[in-house]
């Protein structure tokens, strides 16, 4: 079905049942007033000459009219450009012409007239952009009042011109590994996917979802907005980027059942000084997801969140992104060890990179995946596309992955990441879940860096709690002997603040190669 027409159906079902809440304004929208501004923000679009097919670009961090613009330009088939709210005159330009983005809708944070002049600025080279709103602006609740005078007929013939399988979403991937690519999605795709990972978390209408994650990404979007409105649940918003305290405000202030969040977000929240004073009686299940999730990490959010059904996904820009997701029947060991299980309609396979042929289970391999949730492909990129779905509509990943004899998956990392010191094959997120024992470590990444003798060797970068001594390369060494097999103790370690990250809150180990590269000279 279109998203659009899901969304009719659970405000039809759920009758005045609460849709969305923003917790820095307060604001509030029951299912019936959210479908009356996503249809006043589809009918306004309209009236600005959008039309199927067209690109509109939303640059905004998290906040309702996010919503309105997601599920009022499927309802035109026009197709949502997410574009990342970090990004400035280089990148926004970059984005309005890979995409042809013909109106751009900017956040309200955004009216200043810096911003202003950053959009300015990119306007000549971007002909194909002929409006640009932002939010809270006059033009902006023009653009409402117009659509909800408009006939709402209007919108029923356009919803007759819609296909499932029509592009109606462009996402750009994390950066992690470099350039960040703009995969193509369906109606299809993103609903399907948004309705099994609300069934992997079992919402109802009961559920109040707190999405402190970015919309800009699938996660927000997909697996927070999607998987709530499918299941007639409730959006809530705790602050347009993230916060850990305003957070965990709004799990207790709205008594908030799941929580979403990558590891290091979670790591945020359980490391505030005054965590324990937080009332998170009301959480039952939540989403880790993005990235690897420490062990010791899990544990605590089981234990000390109450998330005693938190689910673990598995998966990617470009597969809607989620392909495996554990069960709130499965144990601990298995939410914490594993990915789970491949999400129904869709195909797994773990193959030899090098070769394709798969290998038996226990065996590392790269994730490939087919079925519904494949991206159409990469936005105007067809010679990306053919790089990563084969002629058979697998897509290789670019992960490594175990799985096991009951089908659980587990991510050992990336291809890219995987280092090769003296002929060894190290995973470092082996290497990083030991190093998260010691005592003084509280967050820890280790890379490949070129070495004469080994081809390379492994760097361990760490965040150390505070007031904690220095770590000598020595004293972690010391730490690992006789605990770790020789070849996969860092040689190196760095002690830093912080990692570099993408806006989605994943480690962007190119940049720790790079600048240890240049240190290590
Ligand atoms: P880019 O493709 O631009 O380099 P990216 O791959 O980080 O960036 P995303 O599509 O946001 O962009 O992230 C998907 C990737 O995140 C997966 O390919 C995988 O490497 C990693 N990932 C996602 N979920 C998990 C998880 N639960 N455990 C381990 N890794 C995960
Ligand atoms: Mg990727």
């Amino acid at each position: 079905d279109t998203i659009g027409a899901d969304l009719d159906r659970t405000a039809a079902r759920v009758g005045d049942h609460e849709a969305l809440v923003e917790c820095v304004t307060g604001r509030r929208w029951t299912y019936p007033q959210l479908v009356a501004d996503v249809d006043a923000c589809a009918l306004g679009l309209d009236a600005l000459r959008v039309q199927k097919g067209d690109r509109v670009g939303i640059w905004a961090p998290n906040c309702a009219e996010w919503v309105f613009v997601q599920y009022g330009t499927a309802k035109l088939g026009a197709v949502l450009v997410n574009i990342n709210p970090a990004y400035r005159t280089h990148e926004l330009a970059f984005v309005l012409k890979q995409a042809g983005i013909s109106v751009l809708v900017a956040a309200p944070e955004f009216r200043t007239s810096d911003y202003r002049a950053m959009v300015a600025e990119v306007r000549g080279d971007c002909p194909e952009l002929r409006e640009v709103l932002f939010l809270g602006d006059p033009e902006w609740e023009q653009l409402l009042a117009t659509g909800r005078a408009a006939d709402r007929g209007l919108l029923e013939r356009r919803a007759a011109e819609l296909s499932p399988d029509d592009p109606i979403n462009i996402q750009y991937t994390s950066g992690t590994t470099g350039f960040p690519k703009g995969a193509t999605l369906s109606h299809h795709n993103l609903l399907n996917n948004g309705f099994f990972v609300g069934e992997g978390c079992g919402y109802t209408e009961a559920d109040r979802i707190c999405i402190p994650v970015p919309y800009y990404h699938c996660f927000g979007m997909g697996m927070g907005n999607l998987g709530a409105t499918s299941h007639g649940a409730t959006m809530v918003i705790p602050a347009p980027a993230f916060d850990p305290a305003a957070t965990l405000r709004a799990v207790q202030e709205e008594r908030c059942t799941s929580l979403y969040g990558v590891p290091t977000m979670f790591i945020a929240e359980l490391a505030l000084p005054d965590f324990g004073t937080y009332d998170l009686s009301s959480l039952r299940t939540g989403i880790m997801a993005g990235s690897p999730c420490p062990v010791e990490v899990m544990k605590r959010v089981v234990a000390e969140m109450g998330m005693t059904e938190v689910t673990i996904c598995y998966g990617m820009t470009e597969t809607s992104p989620v392909s495996t997701q554990t069960g709130a029947d499965d144990d601990l060991d298995r939410r914490t060890s594993t990915v789970g299980r491949v999400h129904p309609h869709l195909e797994v396979k773990v193959v030899d990179p090098e070769t394709g042929i798969t290998v038996p289970r226990g065996t590392p391999g790269e994730f490939c995946t087919r079925g519904y949730s494949v991206m159409l492909g990469y936005w105007d990129e067809p010679g990306k596309t053919a790089e990563v779905i084969d002629a058979a509509r697998w897509m290789h990943t670019g992960d490594l992955a175990v799985m096991d004899e009951a089908g659980y998956l587990n991510i050992v990392g990336r291809i890219k990441d995987m280092v090769i010191r003296g002929g060894e094959n190290v995973y470092p997120r082996e290497v990083e879940e030991f190093l998260y024992t010691h005592p003084d470590v509280v967050d820890a990444q280790v890379i490949g860096v070129p070495d004469e003798r080994y081809g390379e060797e492994l760097m361990a970068w760490v965040r150390l709690r505070e007031g904690a001594e220095p770590l000598t390369p020595e004293a972690l060494r010391e730490f690992c002997a006789g605990k770790l097999a020789h070849y996969k103790v860092p040689r190196y370690v760095k002690v830093v603040e912080a990692f570099p990250m993408t806006v989605t809150g994943k480690v962007r180990k190119v940049e720790m190669r790079e600048v240890s590269v240049q240190e290590l000279g």
